[in-house]
């Protein structure tokens, strides 16, 4: 397969952990017959030093032409008092919106050695494993009015979305849903707001079109305890704007670590950007110290959601959860009786695992 991969390292350690990223893409496309083309461009701080701006147009043209885009962060003290559109941020919310991204996905699994970092009990954060699956465009953050009213006495924000925007987020949960363990949760608060009935009822319509996923609706409020009481009970969640926005920063502090959770953030036509949730981590940039998981991570899941190369997805995410088993992390983390690496010993850690499972299976398919 041969694709085009557009690099947007951004600032501090977005660069550490793109670099990372690139050797393990570099790795599977060797040992699994794939061409990678890399091309690197800036965006938010370091752009803003290059080229007087947060985006360029170079940066926008070349990811709407790349059939991916990965992002590592942006952002930094550097250019934290600029004037607001000279600020990094506004390259990332830019190029959200230039690709026109209306799903971000977000998966989040505890891993068995980091599970001890959780703010949860070990018993109840185990197996979890679930993704949840946001509509980023609509909703509330983005209908008019949004006003001051009444000199100031009264105010108004506009929750609003059109059926084809709610069926095709749906949709991109089931087929998330079909790809799992085929359970889907729709998230609504249908008993009040008009938005979640249609909601509601788009879902059970859809139902129908994918019969081997089983469907429940959770109003929000119970969705928010259930995820700390019982979060092994989620495989996919589906759920509208602001919603999906607090349930996924919820949901992210579960296994404990900002440094081991992607995203990825899709359009309709299957083009990506796919980013770590965590920033740029000014405090440790440079220092060799960042771990690249979640950036890892984030290329499994372009190579599992973009280019529909589940195999070599599940052979990145496998090879991330045998060398945390084998007591390897970085030192953000903690595992009892491990040993801790600097970046580049854990990537090259996970690239020689990848590595050696091809080769693995090569002896095996020669020989026996
Ligand atoms: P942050 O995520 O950068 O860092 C929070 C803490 O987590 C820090 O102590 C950091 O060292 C640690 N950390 C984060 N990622 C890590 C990793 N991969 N390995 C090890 N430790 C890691 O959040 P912040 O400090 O609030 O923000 C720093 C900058 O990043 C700000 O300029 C902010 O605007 C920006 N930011 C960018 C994004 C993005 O690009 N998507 C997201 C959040 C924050």
């Amino acid at each position: 397969m041969k694709k085009r991969i557009v690099l947007l390292p951004g600032d501090g350690i977005g660069k550490e952990v793109m670099h990372s990223a690139k050797e393990v893409l570099t790795a599977i496309a060797e040992e699994y017959n794939h061409t990678f083309s890399f091309e690197n461009h800036e965006i938010g701080g370091a752009a803003i030093d290059q080229y007087g701006t947060p985006l360029p147009e170079t940066t926008v043209d070349a990811c709407k032409q790349a059939d991916a885009v990965l992002l590592g962060a942006v952002g930094g003290p550097k250019w934290d008092n600029n004037p607001s559109h000279l600020r990094p941020e506004r390259g990332l919310l830019g190029i959200r919106k230039a690709l026109d991204l209306y799903a971000n996905l977000r998966p989040i699994k505890g891993f068995k050695n980091l599970l001890h970092a959780s703010p949860l009990k070990e018993e109840i954060v185990s197996g979890s494993d679930l993704l949840i699956v946001r509509e980023l465009t609509g909703g509330i953050y983005f209908g008019t009015p949004s006003e001051r009213r009444d000199n100031g006495e009264s105010v108004v924000d506009t929750l609003a979305y059109t059926r084809r925007e709610i069926e095709r987020i749906v949709d991109k949960a089931f087929q998330a849903a079909q790809g799992r363990r085929g359970k889907l949760t729709s998230v609504d608060k249908a008993n009040v707001l008009e938005s979640s009935k249609m909601w509601r009822e788009i879902v059970e319509e859809k139902k129908a079109q994918y019969p081997e996923v089983s469907v429940e609706h959770v109003l929000v409020d119970a969705a928010a305890m259930k995820l700390i009481t019982n979060p092994a009970s989620f495989d996919v969640v589906v759920t509208e704007n602001m919603f999906g926005d607090i349930l996924s920063d919820e949901a992210s502090v579960l296994t404990g670590s900002l440094g081991m959770l992607p995203s990825a953030s899709l359009n309709e036509s299957g083009v990506g950007l796919y980013e770590p949730v965590h920033g740029s981590a000014p405090d440790i940039a440079g220092k060799g110290l960042a771990n690249p998981v979640a950036m890892i991570l984030s290329a499994a899941l372009m190579l599992r959601y973009s280019f529909e190369l589940e195999d070599e997805a599940k052979i990145i995410e496998d090879a991330v959860q045998s060398v945390l088993d084998a007591g390897y992390h970085t030192a953000d983390l903690q595992i009892p009786n491990g040993r801790q690496v600097g970046t580049e010993e854990m990537t090259k850690l996970i690239v020689d695992y990848i590595r050696t499972l091809n080769a693995s299976k090569c002896i095996a398919s020669c020989y026996y």
